[in-house]
């Protein structure tokens, strides 16, 4: 019989797919990278391979819910129909072909799963946006970017509108939506008339996949851009070691679809391992639903920004059980300590803390087997060579604070980002001799553990004194009236002053904006 999904190579060699240990061995930089990847035809189509003769666990490839009781479950043969369905939907009436780009903003909605699968198989290149995105925020991005469609909800549909004229490559606007919409192309109603019969591209590894628009806490954000191979095969030693998967684990990922932790814990890492993805489309952040899901559902994995952890340990948590609960994580800020020690004794369970970027996807995790230092952000991850260097590229004693830099060996380890698309200058500036620079200072301990100082642009210096804003913020919120807190230079240099605020700045990803402060502060605005 024919392999799944894909075709005989050239030569007449019978194609033997490759297993989650040669992923592995990629990953870890021990065997080369495939010519040809496409995550779709080499990674789903051999779970719903393995679904047929009864070799995996019976476990959803997609549960998810919503706040009005709506369920749908998908299995990974179902996932592979119906994404089948939605590539035609892209290629046939929305006239894409394999290259061009599609911005895609959509809440947490079942189809903006298919619809990131549906792109793979044609090699359409996706660009995920949150919902919370302005008529302006989609402007730039549309303009950016180029996009010849885009793929939107009803909650940015007139925002979409407002501004579509200003985009001249904007061909199709495609609705994801139960209603119609003048000038868009109803997904519901194309998807339904869809065949499910259709070929997928066989993709370079290096060919571009998605762009990714990093939260733009520094500035505007930037483009991103990612290979078939970097985000997928790129994500397989971050399950394994950091979020610890296992095909009959339920992850529930916390995190809004525009943000590449989305791709990275609720798309790669979790189908590599063929868990399954739970999804709660909550409408509004809420701790209370938060909670109920968690004492409802059988969700082994939590993946969740600090910020929802700060909120969850200012309840009881002793009166809540949750069923299957083993493993938990966070990333994308600094999490206190205060919040890591009130989790564990309320829980029981501990908290691993991962760091990253939209440009290299986890550079350090609290791993598997390792013990764990509050505060710390763990170790490095593989295949990074993780170092502190200085302002000129050297390698930095541990005990010394610097930036956070990753080697770039002879070549760029295939999982970093290709470049941040028409900036080669920014794309450059990442560079520093033979390091990649994240932007972000921090320490290394003798142990190896990472120590987060804060980012290169927030950290204070007084009397000559570097003073790492997450250190001033952690002892803060020991307070039992201070819920959060972001700490920024100020011109007074006699007198210390704290704020209080009813709420602080953050980007559309939740993440303190220092720099809004930190103007308000200096009279810039
Ligand atoms: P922009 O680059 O547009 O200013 P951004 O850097 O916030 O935005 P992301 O790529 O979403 O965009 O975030 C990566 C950054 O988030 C890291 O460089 C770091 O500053 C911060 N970060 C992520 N995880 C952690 C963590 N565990 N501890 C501290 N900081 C973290
Ligand atoms: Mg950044």
């Amino acid at each position: 019989t024919k392999p799944p999904g894909r075709h005989l190579h050239k030569h007449h060699q019978l194609w033997t797919p490759l297993t989650l240990t040669d992923f592995e061995a990629i990953h870890r930089c021990e065997r080369s990278l495939p010519k040809n990847f496409n995550f779709a035809a080499d990674v789903l189509e051999q779970w719903s391979q393995k679904e047929k003769t009864g070799e995996r666990p019976v476990n959803p490839a997609l549960w998810w819910v919503n706040d009005k009781g709506d369920e749908v479950k998908w299995s990974f043969r179902e996932l592979s129909s119906l994404s089948r369905k939605a590539a035609n939907v892209l290629t046939k009436p929305c006239g894409l072909q394999r290259g061009d780009r599609v911005a895609l903003i959509l809440p947490r909605v079942p189809e903006w799963w298919l619809l990131n699968v549906a792109c793979i198989r044609t090699g359409i290149v996706f660009m995920p946006g949150t919902i919370q995105l302005t008529a302006k925020d989609i402007l730039y991005r549309l303009r950016v970017s180029r996009a010849k469609c885009i793929v939107a909800s009803d909650e940015v549909a007139p925002a979409v509108e407002s501004i579509a004229l200003e985009c001249p490559d904007l061909k199709t606007k495609l609705l994801v939506s139960s209603q119609t919409r003048n000038g868009w192309l109803s997904f519901q109603e194309l998807f339904q008339l869809a065949s499910e019969e259709h070929s997928c591209v066989e993709t370079g590894s290096e060919e571009p996949m998605a762009i990714y628009f990093t939260s733009g806490t520094t500035g505007s954000p930037k483009m991103a851009q990612h290979s078939q191979s970097s985000l997928s095969i790129g994500s397989t030693l971050c399950g394994r070691y950091w979020l610890d998967l296992k095909s009959s684990d339920i992850i529930w990922n916390v995190s809004d679809t525009g943000w590449i932790k989305a791709a990275i814990g609720s798309v790669f890492s979790s189908w590599l391992y063929g868990a399954c993805v739970f999804v709660h489309q909550m409408v509004q952040f809420d701790t209370d639903t938060f909670l109920d899901t968690l004492t409802t559902y059988p969700i082994t994995t939590l993946c969740s920004p600090p910020t929802a952890y700060r909120m969850l340990v200012q309840k009881d948590l002793k009166r809540y059980k949750f069923k299957s609960l083993r493993r938990c994580m966070t990333g994308g800020e600094p999490l206190n300590p205060e919040v890591l020690e009130q989790w564990r004794a309320q829980t029981g369970l501990e908290l691993y803390e991962g760091y990253g970027q939209t440009e290299v996807g986890v550079i350090c995790a609290n791993q598997k087997g390792q013990e764990i230092k509050p505060g710390s952000m763990g170790k490095r991850m593989l295949p990074y060579d993780v170092q502190i260097i200085d302002e000129n590229g050297n390698v930095l004693p541990p005990g010394k604070e610097g930036e956070i830099a990753l080697r770039l060996k002879s070549t760029r380890p295939f999982c970093f980002f290709s470049e941040y698309v028409d900036n080669p200058e920014k794309t450059a500036a990442t560079v520093r001799g033979e390091f990649y620079v994240t932007g972000d200072r921090g320490v290394m301990d003798s142990d190896g553990y990472f120590w987060f100082v804060g980012r290169a642009d927030d950290v204070i210096i007084s009397s000559g004194y570097r003073i790492g804003p997450f250190e001033v913020e952690s002892a803060l919120i020991e307070h039992p009236a201070v819920a959060e807190s972001a700490v920024v230079s100020s011109p007074d240099r006699i007198r210390g002053e704290v704020e209080f605020v009813q709420e602080l700045p953050k980007t559309v990803t939740g993440k303190i904006k220092r720099h809004v402060l930190r103007d308000q502060e200096w009279g810039r605005t």
